[in-house]
């Protein structure tokens, strides 16, 4: 393993997963190995393997299995099939079993929620898990069947491509868009690979990028990762950053679709790879990169094969590695990267991070990624829809695009639906489009209470604001739309989501790693009964102290969901307030009947209770 990533530190995360793959898991001998092999201190190797969900420092099993925890998995029953597992198999969830065999946990969303319940064994997806299928996982188990043996329809991943518009219609013949880019060139005057200086004019040799980036400038193509922001700003920043010695330009897609709710990056992978890497190769063209990287999420470990298989055959026609279409000097090549089961990986400066063998912890900026990003080289890192719309707008000109959808929002927006509708699944609409209507095509059979769109950072909306639409002048999103009907009780989802930011929260910045952590105990209080109308005050207060202080959008966001339903949603908390007053949070009296049972004292003035 360390051979084949010519003991690259940078490669320490590829390296640590396969290594896990091959060991089962990630003992402190191997680290040592790991870290001297790579020339990295071995702390440095450890904080990398602690800070990662997915990689285990501590024994983990033969079986390893984690259960979606989404509020779309738990609205599909989730938690009692995880019960019935580990009551069959003798175990308590999060503990290994006595015998070393299996453990049992939740993890966040593993992007299944149109298919769920899902759950990963080994880090491999199955999706619709049922109570048949716990008592035949539990057999398996038992009988320590390889993963490779079991049913393989288990494994079965739909795309449940619902609505299609450009990009999830389109049958894309791979290059195309690259031809048509270099014959846009051409006709500008700017292509001439055999004329040296101006091949030596242009960064890497590449020619004629001026051209393509006139059409993604009158696309208005903007980031489909939720923010929005210019491509063509992005592109050109990249672009213009001065090179130093020995360096290039790094494209980078952020395929590490973590928000729960999202999936239409995975579709987009398993059914138009080859669109996402000519978008990725575009871009390259248009900045000047000879170097890609796809970072995909650790849940969608199934995908690494497949891709790699397309990667290979556009190789072999031409559309990556060395002198692309025939273009001397035109290099680039992209290489999977899987990630770890971070969710703030998906941040970009912390997926740089990641990238570069480090813990995906955000980092400080200015410096933008545009100019410093991977080892310090101008990177542009951009969404899976991004690239595909990139590709589409290099082939079809980019008046054509900016034809489709709103001024400000143009083109199509991949909505990942899941919850309480009938066909969950993707959608594909031009932006402008009104959630009252996604509602209509999804199939809603019981009256809708609210959605909660872009996942927990995002905005929650309830029955009066269904007309809103989406688009950068009123909803933005990555894509997530979640429905809950009436009979939901909205205090259930903000705890889910409350516990998903705790769990998801870096720690690298205090108010966001303590913040959430207080936050989510706060609404255990409430879901316990205990809590007062002096907790929801302090949810406030937090809210207001972690938008300021925090680091990055995660700890700004935290408190999102709690806020907005406290707002919308007020009598699913009220009926949980205990009293009036201020009520602890625990039951400080029988925490101290331990020390009771030690200093044998059980008299009434050994009891809170008891004392002035
Ligand atoms: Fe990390 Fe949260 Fe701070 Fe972001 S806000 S850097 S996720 S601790």
């Amino acid at each position: 393993i360390l051979a084949r990533h010519g003991h690259d530190g940078t490669r320490l995360m590829q390296i640590l997963r396969e290594a896990q793959e091959a060991e089962g898991w990630l003992s402190p001998a191997l680290l040592t190995e790991i870290a001297r092999a790579v020339g990295r201190p071995r702390a440095e190797v450890e904080g990398t393997a602690a800070f990662y969900s997915f990689f285990h420092t501590r024994p983990r099993g033969k079986y390893c299995v984690l259960w979606s925890d989404n509020i779309t998995d738990r609205m599909l029953g989730n938690r009692e099939l995880l019960k019935a597992l580990c009551s069959k198999l003798w175990l308590e969830p999060g503990r290994l079993s006595e015998d070393g065999l299996v453990s049992v946990n939740t993890t966040s969303c593993t992007g299944m929620c149109d298919q769920g319940p899902a759950v990963l064994v080994n880090y491999r997806a199955i999706t619709r898990m049922t109570m048949e299928r716990v008592d035949a996982m539990a057999e398996l188990i038992r009988n320590q069947v390889p993963l490779a043996e079991w049913p393989a329809e288990w494994f079965a991943v739909e795309d449940n491509v619902r609505r299609a518009d450009i990009l999830l219609s389109s049958r894309f013949e791979p290059g195309s868009a690259l031809r048509a880019a270099v014959a846009r060139a051409s006709a500008d005057g700017l292509v001439a690979s055999n004329d040296r200086s101006v091949r030596e004019s242009l960064p890497h040799g590449l020619v004629g990028p001026t051209a393509l980036l006139d059409e993604i400038r009158l696309s208005n193509l903007r980031g489909r990762g939720g923010a929005g922001f210019s491509t063509r700003l992005k592109w050109e920043a990249c672009r213009n950053a001065p090179l130093k010695e020995g360096q290039t330009r790094i494209v980078i897609c952020n395929a590490d679709e973590g928000e729960p709710g999202t999936f239409k990056d995975r579709v987009l992978l398993t059914s138009h790879a080859d669109l996402v890497f000519e978008g990725m190769t575009v871009a390259a063209y248009a900045v000047g990169a000879t170097r890609g990287f796809v970072y995909l999420r650790g849940e969608y470990r199934y995908l690494l094969e497949p891709l790699q298989e397309v990667l290979a055959r556009r190789r072999a026609a031409g559309l990556l590695g060395r002198n692309i279409l025939g273009i001397p000097g035109a290099d680039f090549d992209i290489e999977v990267h899987l990630g770890a089961g971070a969710y703030i990986c998906g941040e970009e400066s912390a997926l740089i991070e990641s990238l570069e063998g480090k813990p995906g912890r955000p980092r400080i900026r200015p410096p933008f990624p545009v100019t410093h990003g991977y080892l310090e080289q101008p990177t542009i890192v951009n969404n899976v829809e991004t690239f595909a719309c990139a590709a589409l707008i290099a082939l079809k000109g980019g008046e054509w695009f900016a034809t489709i959808g709103t001024r400000q929002s143009t083109g199509t927006k991949i909505l990942s639906v899941s919850g309480d509708v009938e066909r969950p699944g993707l959608y594909e609409y031009p932006f402008g489009v009104s959630v009252a209507e996604v509602l209509q095509d999804c199939g809603v059979t019981n009256c809708i209470q609210a959605v909660q769109v872009s996942g927990p950072s995002g905005v929650c909306i309830g029955q009066d604001e269904l007309d809103r639409k989406i688009g950068f002048e009123d909803i933005p999103t990555a894509g997530a739309l979640m429905v809950f009907d009436c009979t939901r009780d909205m205090f259930d989802v903000a705890h889910n989501f409350a516990h998903f930011f705790a769990h998801e929260s870096c720690g690298f910045c205090t108010p966001c790693r303590v913040g959430t952590q207080i936050v989510a105990r706060l609404m255990d209080k409430l879901a316990s009964g205990h809590g007062s109308p002096y907790d929801i005050n302090e949810m406030f207060k937090m809210h207001r102290l972690m938008q300021g202080a925090s680091h990055c959008g995660l700890g700004n966001t935290a408190c999102n969901p709690m806020i907005d339903t406290l707002t919308k949603f007020k009598p699913a908390y009220e009926r949980r307030l205990k009293s009036l007053d201020f009520v602890p949070g625990f039951d400080l009296d029988a925490a101290l009947s331990q020390a009771r049972q030690m200093t044998g004292r059980d008299d009434a003035a050994a009891h809170l209770a008891g004392t002035d």
